[in-house]
């Protein structure tokens, strides 16, 4: 399949066995039509981070939550945003996923981080994905296929999103 957009999407999980998801995920992903799965980063093992919008109560129950693991993927796909975001729900819910609090334990996660150059802004759908660029769990797996990508809406590249990063989460290669 050689026409289509290049889209990259993250893929997190933190409950069960979150390799062996993150794992089914993408052979699921490698199997929708309209999808051509290109590269796979490797597997990383994650600290959560617990989104500031938790309030005190939440922030007790997410910081006691287990490490995650984290993958980024190239996909070559003719499935426009929308398609392509419904078929991750598809795949999330085929994996068992139950939807708790934002930042919460899942069994599996899947976000669109970005559709080509393109840039989408509605109620269901952002991309590229608000947060990738405050995330080093995903920017380390991202990096480590597409480097030279250019975030449409900074003008920065991935590595560039990287290295002005202030973190102190751990992300480690598996
Ligand atoms: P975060 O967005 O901070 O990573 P999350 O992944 O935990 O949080 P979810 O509960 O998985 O959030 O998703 C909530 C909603 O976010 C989804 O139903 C979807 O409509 C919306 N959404 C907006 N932009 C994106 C995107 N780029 N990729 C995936 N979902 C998105
Ligand atoms: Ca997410
Ligand atoms: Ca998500």
């Amino acid at each position: 399949m050689l026409e289509g957009i290049l889209a990259y999407i993250g893929i997190g999980a933190n409950l069960q066995d979150p390799l062996e998801q993150c794992r089914q995920a993408l052979e699921e992903l490698s199997a929708v039509s309209g999808i051509a799965l290109e590269r796979v980063s490797s597997f990383y093992r994650t600290e959560p981070v617990i989104p500031e919008s938790a309030v005190r109560e939440q922030r007790e129950e997410l910081e006691k939550q287990g490490w995650f693991v984290n993958a980024a993927a190239e996909i070559r796909t003719v499935l426009p945003p929308w398609k392509l975001l419904k078929e991750l729900r598809r795949i999330e819910n085929s994996l068992g996923r139950v939807r708790t609090v934002k930042g919460g334990p899942r069994i599996i996660d899947l976000d669109i981080l970005l559709y080509g150059q393109e840039i989408v802004r509605d109620e269901e759908l952002t991309v590229p994905h608000p947060e990738m660029h405050r995330r080093l769990f995903v920017l380390e797996p991202l990096c480590e296929i597409a480097s030279y990508l250019i975030h449409p809406v900074f003008g920065v590249s991935m590595r560039g999103l990287k290295d002005r990063l202030d973190n102190d989460k751990i992300v480690e290669r598996i």
